[in-house]
């Protein structure tokens, strides 16, 4: 039952995953979330996959959040003539704009700005970062390079510049076609991929324009760097450790993203920790010891989400891989110092009257028993504070709005439904009472504690918390006033 953890599943669609039953049961089997790699596919395919979601939102009637992830700027290197070659540790490379097909020796970089902004001792990783070289001579137009770790080297493998702030777009040509691709198909958040600087953030919702959120992957050395402006720019983060683990040092990883996660939750924007999570599970239907320490440690650290990549998108056990995430997270949540260091981490907020209502609310389900916390909400402003705040009671986000109730669905703990719209207080009540029941969350004898915005309608007011029972007979007779 869903009900029962608060930590939230993200997984990739792909190849493995693009049948109607097979997108069916991964939903049942625990996701919350579905990614969209437009890295990977058509916009053909990624329609396909959106439609087919939306039809299973429909019939199971609960709302299903969609993730669209923008390639983003990825640099390649050129074509060979042959390939691969096998770099080996102490031999010169260069890197120039010679459009004749590489060998050996050298090999186009397809960015005239890049190879103008690379200096003496610049770093550039090839392959995933298994080729690593070091720049000897820049000469503006070519870099000649010495190899410090070899391997294979072949047509337009990636390249990675950890070290210099890049001069290129932060959206290419095909991330703007397919940023209004997702837009217009209905994606509730996007993804957007090496991310540089919080101006690149603010180029994209300048073309999105209020249709989705967006969620920065922090996946570039100058992201980390400058992560709190990055994060007062996003709506979301993704701690995306396969290209950050390629451009920094594996062992900074895990401080990285501890760091991110704290401060997300500090600000209230759901953080994602993504890559690998699960990676042996590609191939083998149970995982190792340490994939599931690591799913482990992401909950324990207060994370809103888990991704599975790979692992769902081409792997041989997607429902597998999504039945193990959900099985971590129960054993995880259900762990008495899993409460205590959730509880031991929480900051104060920002003041507002909806933070103090929402930490109200938390405090309340702290001292008596209380089934659930209903927030009502037009934005999702209020929700994502009861999230932020990880009370011990489970969250259900109201909301008249579709669009909403589904980008809900990416932050921890919250229980996503589309409401009525309700214009007076009581009737509020009297709905959130039964979406309680409904979802299994409370029953007749039940206390719950709902928040709400009076007079109805009116975004940012909340102003309301009433401790109410779980019984329509109680809720009028006790609310006649209102
Ligand atoms: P990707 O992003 O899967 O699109 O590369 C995630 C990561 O780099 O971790
Ligand atoms: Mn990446």
């Amino acid at each position: 039952m869903s009900q029962s953890r608060n930590v939230k599943i993200v997984a990739t669609l792909g190849p493995s995953s693009s049948d109607r039953k097979m997108i069916r049961t991964l939903f049942e089997t625990g996701v919350d979330v579905f990614r969209l790699n437009m890295s990977h596919g058509t916009q053909d395919d990624q329609r396909e996959r959106y439609e087919l979601i939306r039809e299973i939102e429909h019939e199971l009637g609960k709302p299903i959040g969609v993730l669209a992830d923008l390639q983003g700027p990825k640099i390649r290197c050129g074509v060979f003539a042959d390939a691969p070659h096998n770099l080996t540790v102490g031999q010169s490379f260069r890197f120039d704009s010679d459009e004749t097909p590489g060998d050996a020796t050298r090999v186009r970089l397809p960015h005239p700005e890049i190879l103008g902004a690379l200096t003496e001792g610049s770093t550039i990783l090839v392959n995933d970062g298994k080729i690593r070289m070091k720049v000897t001579a820049a000469h503006g137009d070519a870099v000649d390079c010495t190899v410090l770790v070899g391997g294979p080297i072949s047509d337009r493998k990636g390249v990675n510049l950890p070290d210099v702030v890049l001069p290129v777009a932060a959206l290419s040509e095909k991330d703007r076609s397919d940023l209004e691709f997702a837009c217009e198909l209905g994606a509730d958040w996007i993804a957007l991929s090496f991310v540089q600087r919080a101006a690149d953030i603010e180029e994209a919702k300048a073309l999105i324009k209020g249709r989705a959120l967006v969620m920065t992957k922090v996946e570039k050395p100058a992201a980390v760097k400058d992560f709190t402006s990055i994060l007062d720019a996003s709506d979301g983060i993704m701690v995306a450790r396969g290209d950050l683990g390629v451009e920094m040092d594996l062992s900074d990883l895990p401080k990285i993203q501890k760091s991110l996660i704290r401060d997300c939750r500090n600000v209230g924007k759901p953080v994602v920790v993504a890559t690998q999570m699960l990676e042996s599970m590609i191939s083998s239907p149970v995982p190792t010891r340490a994939e599931i320490s690591d799913v482990a440690g992401a909950i324990y650290e207060g994370a809103d989400a888990v991704m599975l990549s790979a692992e769902s998108a081409a792997g041989q056990f997607p429902v597998e891989a999504v039945a193990t995430m959900a099985d971590v997270a129960r054993k995880v949540e259900a762990d008495p110092q899993y409460r205590e260091s959730i509880d031991a981490s929480r900051t104060t907020a920002k003041a507002s009257v909806a933070t103090a209502i929402t930490a109200a609310a938390r405090e309340v389900a702290e001292a008596v028993d209380v089934s659930a916390i209903c927030c009502f909400t037009h934005s999702g402003t209020t929700a994502r504070l009861a999230a932020r705040e990880r009370p011990n009671a489970p969250i259900i986000a109201l909301t008249p709005i579709r669009g909403t109730a589904r980008s809900l669905t990416m932050y921890w703990g919250l229980h996503c439904i589309i409401s009525e719209e309700v214009t007076r207080f009581k009737l509020a009540v009297v709905s959130a009472a039964r979406a309680a029941k409904q979802m299994g969350i409370a029953e007749e004898g039940d206390r719950i504690a709902v928040t709400a915005g009076v007079p109805f309608g009116r975004p940012g007011t909340t102003n309301i918390l009433r401790i109410a029972p779980v019984d329509e007979q109680a809720i009028y007779e006790g609310e006649s006033n209102y």
